[in-house]
């Protein structure tokens, strides 16, 4: 008998079979027979809480796992007074539509290097995450985690070594892996099955439990010496491979999400659920 499935699917956004806003593409997913969405509020947090209930109602109902993405203009390791302040209102803005929401990760990228070292972004954003923590306490925000996403260019930070300690250190934080970025940058590079289970390993070395549990995004990807260009579908020699991590997934027993955010969104979620289901 095959094993019950632990890895739910969906889509960077609404489906592009889906008609209408967020809402009804909830109900959409579950007819297409994906288990989780994320929301996008990459430009700007705009839902109301009103609104946002409805999608944690209809979430419960059609079983679908939310998740959302913060605003691209975020960046934790700024030194610039006004950034800082847009980048602390942006992370408030998202975590508290996600509470709304019932969505358990708001995903946003640490920020930029700009000349400075990795411990130097480290403390900027510490301090950043002080402050919002403070914010997110006087508006009993709980239940809803940071999602640190492994950015793609080397400009940024926020490598996989970066991201896990994040993780480790602030507990507001959790690491999302976003594979094709992890890929982009050199930080891992997924040829086979084999890396893919050296990562797990990495992974759950520094963060046990976390397997049980985790959130990730996925597509395929064009990069360069300096990391991430554009993301591409899951298709012919497209790196990095799909069919190797979900075999390694499924034979694993591990448990989390998977967000598509190729150009095919909900087509490439489901390609790689029935892949995944093969192997269970
Ligand atoms: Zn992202």
């Amino acid at each position: 008998m095959p094993k019950k499935p632990k890895v739910r699917f969906g889509s960077a956004g609404i489906p592009h079979q889906c008609k209408g806003g967020s809402l009804a593409a909830i109900e959409c997913s579950r007819n297409l027979g994906l288990g989780a969405m994320e929301l996008e509020f990459v430009r700007g947090v705009k839902l109301k809480e009103e609104n946002a209930k409805k999608l944690k109602t209809a979430s419960e109902k059609f079983n679908i796992r939310l998740s959302a993405h913060a605003p691209y203009w975020v960046n934790c390791c700024t030194k610039d007074k006004t950034k800082q302040e847009t980048t602390k209102r942006n992370l408030f803005a998202a975590a508290e539509a996600c509470s709304w929401a019932g969505a358990r990760v708001a995903v946003f990228h640490p920020g930029y290097y700009q000349g400075k070292t990795s411990k130097e972004c480290f403390n900027l954003l510490k301090a950043r995450f002080e402050e919002l923590k403070e914010k997110m306490d006087k508006n009993k925000i709980t239940g809803v985690k940071l999602g640190a996403e492994t950015v793609g260019k080397k400009s940024q930070y926020g490598s996989l070594n970066e991201c896990i300690e994040l993780h480790q250190k602030i507990p507001e934080i959790m690491l999302v892996i976003d594979f094709a970025h992890v890929h982009a940058r050199g930080d891992w590079r997924f040829k086979a099955e084999e890396d893919y289970a050296k990562f797990f390993n990495h992974i759950e070395n520094k963060l046990p439990g976390y397997l049980k549990d985790f959130h990730a995004h996925f597509s395929c990807i064009e990069y360069s010496e300096k990391g991430e260009k554009s993301h591409l579908p899951l298709e012919g020699k497209n790196e990095p491979p799909y069919k190797s991590l979900m075999k390694v997934l499924a034979e694993q027993g591990y448990s989390g999400v998977i967000i598509s955010e190729s150009p095919m969104l909900e087509f490439d979620a489901l390609k790689m659920q029935k892949e995944y289901l093969k192997h269970l």
